[in-house]
Protein backbone atom coordinates (compact mmCIF):
# COMPACT_ATOMS: atom_id res chain seq x y z
CA UNK A 1 0.00 0.00 0.00
CA UNK A 2 1.24 3.65 -0.46
CA UNK A 3 0.81 5.68 2.30
CA UNK A 4 1.78 9.98 2.62
CA UNK A 5 2.69 10.18 6.50
CA UNK A 6 0.99 13.63 7.35
CA UNK A 7 1.10 14.44 10.72
CA UNK A 8 3.00 11.44 12.54
CA UNK A 9 2.13 7.79 11.79
CA UNK A 10 0.70 5.25 14.01
CA UNK A 11 3.50 4.76 16.20
CA UNK A 12 5.09 1.21 16.76
CA UNK A 13 2.45 -0.66 18.13
CA UNK A 14 1.85 -2.34 14.78
CA UNK A 15 4.09 -4.22 12.60
CA UNK A 16 2.53 -4.35 9.37
CA UNK A 17 1.01 -1.18 8.50
CA UNK A 18 -1.16 -2.85 6.16
CA UNK A 19 -2.97 -5.10 8.68
CA UNK A 20 -3.48 -2.10 11.11
CA UNK A 21 -4.93 0.33 7.73
CA UNK A 22 -7.23 -3.14 6.74
CA UNK A 23 -8.23 -3.28 10.68
CA UNK A 24 -9.09 0.16 10.72
CA UNK A 25 -10.40 1.16 7.27
CA UNK A 26 -12.67 -1.67 6.28
CA UNK A 27 -14.96 0.37 3.65
CA UNK A 28 -14.38 2.86 1.28
CA UNK A 29 -16.19 5.78 2.17
CA UNK A 30 -14.32 5.72 5.71
CA UNK A 31 -11.44 6.08 3.47
CA UNK A 32 -12.58 8.96 1.65
CA UNK A 33 -14.28 10.59 4.25
CA UNK A 34 -13.55 9.37 7.67
CA UNK A 35 -10.83 7.21 9.57
CA UNK A 36 -7.99 8.01 7.31
CA UNK A 37 -8.01 11.71 8.24
CA UNK A 38 -8.17 10.49 11.17
CA UNK A 39 -4.77 8.51 11.65
CA UNK A 40 -2.88 11.16 9.22
CA UNK A 41 -2.49 9.14 6.31
CA UNK A 42 -3.44 9.31 2.87
CA UNK A 43 -3.88 6.46 1.08
CA UNK A 44 -3.88 5.27 -2.58
CA UNK A 45 -5.06 1.77 -2.07
CA UNK A 46 -3.27 -0.77 -4.64
CA UNK A 47 -2.90 -3.59 -2.24
CA UNK A 48 -5.81 -3.50 0.16
CA UNK A 49 -7.36 -7.19 0.79
CA UNK A 50 -10.37 -8.70 -0.66
CA UNK A 51 -12.46 -10.52 1.33
CA UNK A 52 -14.16 -14.45 0.66
CA UNK A 53 -18.09 -13.66 2.10
CA UNK A 54 -20.47 -17.00 1.83
CA UNK A 55 -23.93 -16.20 3.32
CA UNK A 56 -25.67 -19.58 3.64
CA UNK A 57 -29.16 -19.22 3.23
CA UNK A 58 -32.26 -21.61 3.27
CA UNK A 59 -32.21 -22.17 -0.11
CA UNK A 60 -29.61 -20.75 -1.94
CA UNK A 61 -26.10 -19.82 -1.08
CA UNK A 62 -24.60 -16.76 -1.72
CA UNK A 63 -20.42 -16.33 -2.05
CA UNK A 64 -18.75 -13.34 -2.97
CA UNK A 65 -15.10 -11.31 -3.20
CA UNK A 66 -15.64 -7.83 -1.58
CA UNK A 67 -12.86 -5.53 -1.83
CA UNK A 68 -13.30 -2.18 -0.07
CA UNK A 69 -16.86 -2.80 0.71
CA UNK A 70 -17.63 -3.46 -3.11
CA UNK A 71 -18.76 -6.56 -4.61
CA UNK A 72 -15.96 -7.66 -7.27
CA UNK A 73 -17.34 -10.92 -7.62
CA UNK A 74 -20.20 -13.25 -6.84
CA UNK A 75 -22.27 -16.32 -7.78
CA UNK A 76 -24.86 -18.27 -6.17
CA UNK A 77 -25.65 -21.82 -5.80
CA UNK A 78 -28.57 -24.30 -4.25
CA UNK A 79 -27.79 -25.08 -1.04
CA UNK A 80 -28.14 -28.57 -0.45
CA UNK A 81 -30.24 -29.00 3.46
CA UNK A 82 -30.35 -32.99 2.83
CA UNK A 83 -26.86 -32.91 3.06
CA UNK A 84 -23.89 -31.70 5.94
CA UNK A 85 -22.92 -28.24 6.37
CA UNK A 86 -19.29 -29.87 5.30
CA UNK A 87 -20.98 -31.43 2.30
CA UNK A 88 -21.94 -27.82 1.33
CA UNK A 89 -18.86 -26.10 1.94
CA UNK A 90 -16.96 -28.24 0.15
CA UNK A 91 -18.65 -26.94 -2.96
CA UNK A 92 -18.53 -23.31 -1.53
CA UNK A 93 -14.92 -24.00 -1.88
CA UNK A 94 -14.52 -24.84 -5.17
CA UNK A 95 -16.52 -21.93 -6.17
CA UNK A 96 -14.88 -19.59 -4.59
CA UNK A 97 -11.36 -21.06 -5.79
CA UNK A 98 -12.99 -20.81 -9.36
CA UNK A 99 -14.22 -17.14 -8.56
CA UNK A 100 -10.88 -16.66 -7.68
CA UNK A 101 -8.78 -18.11 -10.60
CA UNK A 102 -11.45 -16.34 -13.02
CA UNK A 103 -10.73 -12.67 -11.46
CA UNK A 104 -6.76 -13.69 -11.05
CA UNK A 105 -6.90 -13.02 -7.71
CA UNK A 106 -4.07 -15.01 -5.49
CA UNK A 107 -4.40 -16.02 -1.74
CA UNK A 108 -1.61 -13.69 -0.62
CA UNK A 109 -4.35 -10.87 -1.42
CA UNK A 110 -7.07 -12.12 0.28
CA UNK A 111 -8.07 -10.96 4.29
CA UNK A 112 -10.32 -13.65 5.36
CA UNK A 113 -13.59 -15.68 5.29
CA UNK A 114 -16.79 -14.33 6.66
CA UNK A 115 -19.70 -16.95 7.06
CA UNK A 116 -23.08 -15.43 7.48
CA UNK A 117 -25.66 -18.54 9.14
CA UNK A 118 -29.04 -18.61 9.46
CA UNK A 119 -29.46 -19.43 13.28
CA UNK A 120 -28.14 -18.31 16.72
CA UNK A 121 -24.03 -18.12 16.04
CA UNK A 122 -21.42 -17.72 19.10
CA UNK A 123 -19.51 -15.30 17.10
CA UNK A 124 -17.26 -14.75 19.84
CA UNK A 125 -15.99 -18.53 19.63
CA UNK A 126 -16.95 -18.95 15.64
CA UNK A 127 -19.78 -21.68 16.81
CA UNK A 128 -23.41 -22.57 15.56
CA UNK A 129 -25.54 -22.59 18.58
CA UNK A 130 -28.68 -23.66 16.67
CA UNK A 131 -29.27 -27.24 15.60
CA UNK A 132 -30.27 -26.08 12.58
CA UNK A 133 -32.80 -28.29 10.32
CA UNK A 134 -30.91 -27.36 7.64
CA UNK A 135 -26.88 -27.56 6.77
CA UNK A 136 -26.83 -30.62 9.18
CA UNK A 137 -24.15 -30.87 12.51
CA UNK A 138 -23.28 -27.32 11.78
CA UNK A 139 -23.21 -26.99 15.50
CA UNK A 140 -20.40 -29.38 15.58
CA UNK A 141 -18.42 -27.64 12.74
CA UNK A 142 -14.82 -25.79 13.61
CA UNK A 143 -15.37 -22.78 10.94
CA UNK A 144 -11.54 -22.07 11.63
CA UNK A 145 -9.71 -25.17 10.97
CA UNK A 146 -12.06 -25.12 8.05
CA UNK A 147 -10.58 -21.31 6.64
CA UNK A 148 -6.85 -22.30 8.15
CA UNK A 149 -7.00 -25.83 6.31
CA UNK A 150 -8.69 -24.54 2.90
CA UNK A 151 -6.97 -20.84 2.84
CA UNK A 152 -4.91 -20.28 5.46
CA UNK A 153 -7.38 -17.40 6.49
CA UNK A 154 -9.01 -16.18 9.25
CA UNK A 155 -12.49 -16.78 9.56
CA UNK A 156 -15.71 -15.03 11.17
CA UNK A 157 -19.20 -16.51 11.44
CA UNK A 158 -22.16 -14.42 12.07
CA UNK A 159 -26.04 -14.41 12.62
CA UNK A 160 -27.41 -13.93 9.38
CA UNK A 161 -29.55 -11.03 10.07
CA UNK A 162 -27.30 -9.63 12.05
CA UNK A 163 -24.27 -9.37 8.87
CA UNK A 164 -27.20 -8.21 6.81
CA UNK A 165 -27.56 -4.96 9.18
CA UNK A 166 -24.08 -4.36 9.16
CA UNK A 167 -24.26 -4.77 5.04
CA UNK A 168 -27.20 -2.52 5.34
CA UNK A 169 -25.19 -0.28 7.58
CA UNK A 170 -21.99 -0.14 6.47
CA UNK A 171 -23.85 0.20 2.41
CA UNK A 172 -27.14 0.32 2.26
CA UNK A 173 -30.07 1.99 4.06
CA UNK A 174 -28.54 2.41 7.34
CA UNK A 175 -25.61 4.57 6.90
CA UNK A 176 -25.17 7.64 9.20
CA UNK A 177 -27.63 5.70 11.91
CA UNK A 178 -26.33 4.35 15.07
CA UNK A 179 -29.34 2.35 15.97
CA UNK A 180 -31.14 0.35 14.18
CA UNK A 181 -33.45 -2.40 14.14
CA UNK A 182 -33.67 -4.73 10.70
CA UNK A 183 -36.38 -7.11 10.06
CA UNK A 184 -36.53 -9.67 7.18
CA UNK A 185 -39.89 -11.27 6.42
CA UNK A 186 -39.85 -13.57 4.16
CA UNK A 187 -39.61 -18.03 4.61
CA UNK A 188 -39.31 -16.58 8.60
CA UNK A 189 -39.34 -13.31 10.08
CA UNK A 190 -35.71 -12.76 10.92
CA UNK A 191 -34.15 -9.63 13.01
CA UNK A 192 -31.25 -8.24 14.53
CA UNK A 193 -30.26 -4.51 16.46
CA UNK A 194 -27.95 -2.30 16.63
CA UNK A 195 -27.96 0.10 19.58
CA UNK A 196 -25.09 3.08 19.98
CA UNK A 197 -23.26 1.83 17.34
CA UNK A 198 -23.30 -1.44 18.89
CA UNK A 199 -24.68 -5.13 17.89
CA UNK A 200 -26.91 -6.48 20.20
CA UNK A 201 -25.92 -10.10 21.08
CA UNK A 202 -26.56 -11.18 24.78
CA UNK A 203 -25.66 -13.58 26.99
CA UNK A 204 -26.80 -16.87 24.84
CA UNK A 205 -25.69 -14.53 21.34
CA UNK A 206 -29.72 -14.06 20.94
CA UNK A 207 -30.26 -10.33 21.54
CA UNK A 208 -32.05 -9.04 18.77
CA UNK A 209 -32.34 -12.27 17.27
CA UNK A 210 -36.02 -13.08 17.89
CA UNK A 211 -38.05 -10.57 16.79
CA UNK A 212 -39.94 -13.38 14.53
CA UNK A 213 -40.59 -15.16 17.53
CA UNK A 214 -41.60 -12.88 19.97
CA UNK A 215 -45.40 -13.57 20.37
CA UNK A 216 -48.37 -11.51 19.31
CA UNK A 217 -51.19 -13.91 19.32
CA UNK A 218 -52.37 -16.12 22.98
CA UNK A 219 -54.28 -17.99 21.53
CA UNK A 220 -52.45 -18.32 18.41
CA UNK A 221 -50.52 -21.15 16.63
CA UNK A 222 -47.56 -23.61 17.72
CA UNK A 223 -44.91 -21.85 16.30
CA UNK A 224 -42.09 -24.25 15.27
CA UNK A 225 -39.91 -23.02 17.45
CA UNK A 226 -42.85 -23.96 20.01
CA UNK A 227 -44.01 -21.10 21.38
CA UNK A 228 -47.35 -19.83 20.50
CA UNK A 229 -48.63 -16.88 18.16
CA UNK A 230 -45.08 -15.80 17.54
CA UNK A 231 -44.91 -12.91 14.72
CA UNK A 232 -43.93 -16.10 12.01
CA UNK A 233 -46.50 -18.02 13.07
CA UNK A 234 -49.12 -15.14 11.91
CA UNK A 235 -47.50 -13.64 8.94
CA UNK A 236 -44.89 -15.56 7.16
CA UNK A 237 -44.48 -17.31 3.89
CA UNK A 238 -44.34 -20.45 6.12
CA UNK A 239 -47.35 -20.08 7.92
CA UNK A 240 -49.37 -18.23 5.07
CA UNK A 241 -51.06 -21.40 3.31
CA UNK A 242 -51.48 -22.83 6.60
CA UNK A 243 -53.73 -20.00 7.65
CA UNK A 244 -55.64 -19.57 4.20
CA UNK A 245 -56.44 -23.35 4.26
CA UNK A 246 -58.07 -23.89 7.89
CA UNK A 247 -59.79 -20.56 7.12
CA UNK A 248 -63.59 -21.95 7.21
CA UNK A 249 -63.81 -19.46 3.41
CA UNK A 250 -60.88 -20.86 2.03
CA UNK A 251 -63.27 -22.82 -0.70
CA UNK A 252 -64.93 -20.01 -2.23
CA UNK A 253 -62.13 -18.22 -2.52
CA UNK A 254 -59.73 -17.91 -5.65
CA UNK A 255 -56.72 -18.69 -3.09
CA UNK A 256 -57.97 -22.59 -3.70
CA UNK A 257 -57.92 -22.43 -7.16
CA UNK A 258 -53.71 -21.05 -6.72
CA UNK A 259 -50.70 -22.04 -4.87
CA UNK A 260 -50.70 -19.73 -1.61
CA UNK A 261 -48.08 -17.25 -1.68
CA UNK A 262 -47.48 -13.58 -1.08
CA UNK A 263 -47.47 -12.70 -4.72
CA UNK A 264 -50.99 -14.44 -5.02
CA UNK A 265 -52.18 -13.23 -1.66
CA UNK A 266 -51.64 -9.98 -3.08
CA UNK A 267 -52.82 -10.54 -6.25
CA UNK A 268 -55.65 -12.03 -5.63
CA UNK A 269 -56.66 -9.48 -2.55
CA UNK A 270 -56.24 -6.36 -5.38
CA UNK A 271 -59.08 -8.44 -7.39
CA UNK A 272 -61.07 -8.38 -4.51
CA UNK A 273 -61.71 -11.82 -2.99
CA UNK A 274 -62.88 -11.27 0.64
CA UNK A 275 -60.68 -13.98 2.25
CA UNK A 276 -57.30 -12.81 0.35
CA UNK A 277 -58.58 -9.14 1.53
CA UNK A 278 -58.63 -10.37 4.94
CA UNK A 279 -55.51 -12.29 5.25
CA UNK A 280 -53.78 -9.41 3.79
CA UNK A 281 -55.01 -7.18 6.40
CA UNK A 282 -54.25 -9.67 9.09
CA UNK A 283 -50.10 -9.89 7.62
CA UNK A 284 -50.09 -6.34 7.47
CA UNK A 285 -51.66 -5.90 10.80
CA UNK A 286 -48.96 -8.81 12.04
CA UNK A 287 -46.04 -6.68 11.02
CA UNK A 288 -47.15 -3.51 12.00
CA UNK A 289 -46.96 -4.99 15.71
CA UNK A 290 -44.32 -6.55 15.16
CA UNK A 291 -42.39 -3.29 14.02
CA UNK A 292 -44.17 -1.93 17.35
CA UNK A 293 -42.86 -4.21 19.76
CA UNK A 294 -39.56 -3.95 18.16
CA UNK A 295 -39.76 0.28 18.36
CA UNK A 296 -40.90 -0.42 22.23
CA UNK A 297 -37.56 -2.77 23.06
CA UNK A 298 -35.13 -1.26 20.96
CA UNK A 299 -36.12 2.43 20.80
CA UNK A 300 -34.18 2.74 17.20
CA UNK A 301 -34.20 5.68 14.76
CA UNK A 302 -35.17 3.56 11.82
CA UNK A 303 -36.49 0.20 10.57
CA UNK A 304 -35.06 -1.37 7.96
CA UNK A 305 -36.95 -3.61 6.39
CA UNK A 306 -36.37 -6.68 3.67
CA UNK A 307 -36.98 -10.11 2.83
CA UNK A 308 -39.23 -11.51 -0.34
CA UNK A 309 -42.05 -9.82 0.78
CA UNK A 310 -40.99 -6.78 -0.05
CA UNK A 311 -42.31 -7.46 -4.11
CA UNK A 312 -45.04 -5.19 -2.45
CA UNK A 313 -42.90 -2.91 -0.30
CA UNK A 314 -44.63 0.14 -1.18
CA UNK A 315 -48.36 -1.72 0.31
CA UNK A 316 -46.27 -2.68 3.41
CA UNK A 317 -44.00 0.28 4.05
CA UNK A 318 -47.17 2.72 4.00
CA UNK A 319 -49.23 0.65 6.21
CA UNK A 320 -46.43 0.01 8.43
CA UNK A 321 -45.50 4.05 8.80
CA UNK A 322 -49.05 4.60 9.80
CA UNK A 323 -49.24 2.09 12.39
CA UNK A 324 -45.98 2.98 14.20
CA UNK A 325 -47.60 6.74 13.92
CA UNK A 326 -50.60 5.25 15.67
CA UNK A 327 -49.67 2.94 17.68
CA UNK A 328 -46.42 3.78 19.21
CA UNK A 329 -45.01 5.74 21.93
CA UNK A 330 -44.33 9.33 21.15
CA UNK A 331 -41.72 10.59 20.53
CA UNK A 332 -40.71 7.85 18.64
CA UNK A 333 -44.26 7.45 17.31
CA UNK A 334 -43.18 10.26 15.28
CA UNK A 335 -39.64 10.13 14.81
CA UNK A 336 -38.56 6.48 13.72
CA UNK A 337 -38.60 6.00 10.30
CA UNK A 338 -39.06 2.48 8.31
CA UNK A 339 -37.29 2.12 5.45
CA UNK A 340 -37.01 -0.30 2.62
CA UNK A 341 -33.51 -2.48 2.39
CA UNK A 342 -31.33 -1.08 0.07
CA UNK A 343 -28.74 -3.93 -0.39
CA UNK A 344 -31.73 -6.07 -1.38
CA UNK A 345 -29.79 -9.39 -2.47
CA UNK A 346 -26.17 -9.01 -0.65
CA UNK A 347 -26.39 -6.64 2.38
CA UNK A 348 -25.40 -10.37 4.19
CA UNK A 349 -21.90 -10.79 1.89
CA UNK A 350 -20.97 -6.87 2.36
CA UNK A 351 -22.06 -7.35 6.39
CA UNK A 352 -19.56 -10.04 6.49
CA UNK A 353 -17.10 -7.80 4.41
CA UNK A 354 -17.33 -5.86 7.25
CA UNK A 355 -16.77 -7.66 10.00
CA UNK A 356 -13.54 -9.65 8.72
CA UNK A 357 -12.73 -6.01 8.13
CA UNK A 358 -12.95 -4.99 11.56
CA UNK A 359 -10.99 -8.31 12.97
CA UNK A 360 -9.19 -7.53 16.05
CA UNK A 361 -6.15 -9.38 15.72
ZN1 LIG B 1 -41.62 -19.06 17.21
Amino acid sequence: MDWIPLGGSPGGIFNNLEVFVHMCIPMKERLETGDGKNLGLTFTNTTIMINVAVDLGGTNIKIGLIKLGELIASTQIKACSDQSLEWNLDKVVKVVNELLTNNQITLEQLGGVGISFPGIVDSNHNKILSEYVKYKNAHLFDFDKWAQDVWSLPCVVENDARAALLGEWSNGAGKGYENIVLLTLGTGVGSAVLVEGNLLKGKNFMAGNLGGHISINLNGDKCNCGYIGCLETEASTWSLPLKAKKHPHFHKSSLSQKEVHFETLFQEAEKGDALAKELVENCLKAWGVGVVNMVHSYDPEIIIIGGGIMNQKDVILLYLNDFVKKHAWAPASQNVRILPSVQVDYAGLLGMDYLISNLKN
